[in-house]
């Protein structure tokens, strides 16, 4: 004591566009353990997510802008290195919001312990942490799917988009998945046995396509990107549809705010139901999801994959990665 912590600022708002690395510095301070902060933690893993974006503009979100030259927060895993408070001891492998940086004081009502299970720790940012609740949530409480339902999702090839389309296998659902890379289609196809996966940037006509691939239409659609996907999507979904509205990312670099939905003539003729969700609304929802994403991945029912880069200085780097589709499952940083 004290100790140097590296940590990730943004140097200044990013009101459009995609990021630039020179957005972003590492920083160092000293930290050191006070009365109130009584508990040393190196992070160990740390999450690299799209909502982070909204929080590099200075517009009105669900949560606020991040603070210029300020360490930047987000989902980690760490390992307490030292604590003065009973109820945590070194070693402990704990969750926080104190991402995008190495070493932090904070005192235990900033700290969730993890208990081992026969599972990599990183899976509670993943499929166990917000990005598999946020699947879950939207599947089963706003999606209302059913066994046997036929479903869309976008971003398939990402954390929260492989996660549904896994959840809707197990549950002998037909699913439809799209993503950016070829390498993604494959990994659906061959290693997630989903039913029908494409590239959608390939796909020259994505409204003729889905005609194509699903002419029933589709029960459920989980958009995960908006924009002319959403508006595609919406062609082809059966009457008393619904679609869970879950992430813009298509939207959230764009230059200009888009045209807005032609085809809400749709909505009403097909009477379909269009629901957004915030995953940080369901926390008390948090244990029954638990314990079912629990129970898969130690079944092999949900596989965990995810796209590591290695070292603080690399985060930036990563978060830029994300949003070009750069991942496959979850992307995280290695400490
Ligand atoms: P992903 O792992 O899916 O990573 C983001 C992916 O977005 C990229 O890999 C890329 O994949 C895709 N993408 C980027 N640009 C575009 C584009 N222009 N059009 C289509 N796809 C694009 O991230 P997450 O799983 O963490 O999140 C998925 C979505 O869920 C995001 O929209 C996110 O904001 C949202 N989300 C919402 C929550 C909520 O509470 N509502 C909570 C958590 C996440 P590809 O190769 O397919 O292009």
């Amino acid at each position: 004591m004290p100790v140097t912590s590296k940590f990730v600022a943004l140097k200044n708002y990013i009101p459009t566009g995609l990021p630039k690395e020179t957005d972003f510095e590492i920083k160092t301070k000293e930290i050191s353990l006070d009365t109130k902060n009584n508990i040393l933690v190196l992070n160990l893993w740390i999450s690299v997510d799209p909502y982070m974006r909204a929080r590099m503009t200075e517009r009105k979100n669900y949560k606020p802008p991040f603070n210029i030259g300020e360490e930047m927060e987000g989902y980690a895993l760490g390992i307490v290195k030292e604590s003065k408070d009973k109820n945590f001891k070194e070693g402990d492998i704990v969750f926080s919001n104190f991402g995008m940086r190495d070493y932090f004081v904070c005192n235990s009502n900033d700290l969730k312990k993890i208990e081992p299970m026969n599972i990599p720790i990183q899976t509670y940012l993943g499929p166990l942490g917000m990005t598999g609740h946020t699947a879950y949530i939207g599947l089963f409480k706003h999606g209302e799917l059913k066994p046997g339902q036929t479903i869309l999702v976008s971003s398939a090839g990402g954390s929260v988009g492989s996660t549904v389309c896994q959840i809707a296998k197990n549950m002998g659902c037909k699913v439809i998945a799209s993503t950016g890379s070829d390498e993604k289609v494959k990994w659906l196809k061959n290693d997630l046995k989903i039913d029908h996966a494409f590239n959608y940037k390939k796909i020259e006509n994505l409204v003729l396509h889905l005609k194509e691939v699903c002419p029933e239409g589709f029960d459920l659609y989980f958009d995960n990107v908006g924009g002319d996907f959403l508006e595609s999507a919406i062609f082809q979904m059966k009457n008393f549809g619904r679609i869970v509205i879950c992430g813009r990312i298509s939207q959230m670099n764009a230059t200009n705010p888009g045209s807005g939905l032609k085809n809400m003539a749709h909505v009403l003729v097909k009477r379909l139901t269009i629901k957004g969700f915030i995953i940080f609304d369901h926390e008390d929802d948090r244990e029954q999801f638990e314990t079912d994403m629990a129970k898969w991945l130690l079944e092999d029912k949900i596989k965990f994959k995810e796209t590591v880069y290695e070292g603080i200085e690399n985060t930036p780097k990563s978060f830029i990665d994300l949003l070009e589709g750069k991942n496959i499952g979850k992307m995280l940083v290695k400490i």
